[in-house]
């Protein structure tokens, strides 16, 4: 529940850029999820500076929404404001190839201008859906390569009010996530260093990197990827397929008979769904190999009653 008093201030702040007991579960992968207090969607950086402030002061809980690709909402709904980054779209390259983008940049925006510039480096996140502020947040990245390897620099706006720019000595990007982000900050915008190469040579990596995909992961079900982190030295997907859940249902949701480390909405999952799914892998891993099983999937909202 939003106060009335922090209610109008959001809509002083945002106008029509902020609705109520909007359903959240829509803007993410899967699909699945309830209502939250309130969607706001800030269409610049002071607007999102000034709503990370506002919520702070009015001690109402803030949850950041990029594209939603790796996020699952539960069905109770969400507490507090959900800030959606969409409008953040600002991108450009400068003339040291390095990338500057808004954190509701998307991975489809990156890809197409560094095809248009025949800049290497972030190839491999062509088949990694999202937006920048989530790609820097997760450190999304394949064996090998990740997000954290090209950040120069990131912006984030700050419950304490302001703008505060880290540098790359400052972050430490650890598998699926970054330390060193000042507490309930988010991002705003980060500056990739990129390479000058060919349109041809960049086109051609970034195929490799979406044919792999397309014959490993059920790219053309809604779900929100890995499910798990792959513990040290092992495959989550692998641990799953072995336990014999490849395909196990539940309700709408479904273990990928395709890449067991996947969770897809066949039909009209709901997150209980999901959830139980997850519950499973975790209970028939840890009895077949004694191994626990961490989500990689942040799960976000209100636990049922
Ligand atoms: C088919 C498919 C394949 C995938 N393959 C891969 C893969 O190969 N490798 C990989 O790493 N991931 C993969 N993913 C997961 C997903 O693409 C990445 O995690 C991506 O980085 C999510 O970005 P997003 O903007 O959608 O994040 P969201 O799901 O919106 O958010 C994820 C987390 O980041 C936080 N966040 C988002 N934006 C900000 C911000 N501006 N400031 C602060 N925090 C923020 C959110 O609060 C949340 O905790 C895959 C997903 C799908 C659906």
């Amino acid at each position: 529940m939003i106060a009335d008093a922090a209610r109008r201030a959001l809509e002083a702040l945002l106008g029509e850029r902020v609705r109520f007991d909007a359903p959240v579960g829509r803007h993410t992968s899967l699909g699945v999820g309830g209502a939250a207090d309130a969607i706001a969607t800030p269409e610049s950086i002071a607007e999102v500076e000034a709503l990370v402030a506002l919520c702070a002061e009015q001690r109402i809980p803030l949850h950041v929404l990029g594209g939603g690709f790796n996020t699952l909402v539960r069905d109770a709904g969400v507490d507090g404001v959900v800030l959606r980054t969409q409008r953040l779209r600002q991108l450009e390259v400068d003339a040291d190839s390095v990338l500057n983008a808004q954190a509701g940049v998307s991975h489809s925006q990156v890809t197409r201008l560094t095809l248009e510039r025949g800049l290497a480096g972030l190839e491999f996140g062509a088949g990694i859906p999202g937006s920048v502020g989530g790609w820097v947040a997760m450190n999304a990245g394949i064996p090998g390569r990740e997000t954290g390897d090209r950040v120069l620099e990131i912006e984030v706006a700050t419950p304490r009010g302001g703008l505060q720019r880290i540098g790359r000595a400052g972050l430490r990007f650890v598998y699926r996530g970054v330390q060193g982000l000042p507490a309930g900050s988010v991002v705003v915008a980060a500056r990739f260093q990129l390479e000058p190469s060919t349109r041809e040579a960049v086109r051609a990596e970034v195929e490799r990197h979406l044919a792999h995909r397309r014959d490993t992961q059920p790219i053309d079900q809604p779900s929100f990827g890995s499910v798990f982190k792959n513990p040290p030295g092992e495959r989550a997907g692998q641990l799953i397929e072995l336990a014999g859940l490849k395909g196990l249902r539940c309700g709408g949701a479904e273990i990928s008979s395709v890449h067991a480390n996947f969770i897809v909405n066949v039909g009209a999952a709901r997150a209980a769904d999901a959830l139980e799914l997850m519950r499973r892998a975790q209970a028939a891993v840890r009895a077949q190999r004694g191994i626990e099983l961490e989500p990689e999937v942040r799960i976000v909202g209100r636990c049922e009653a």
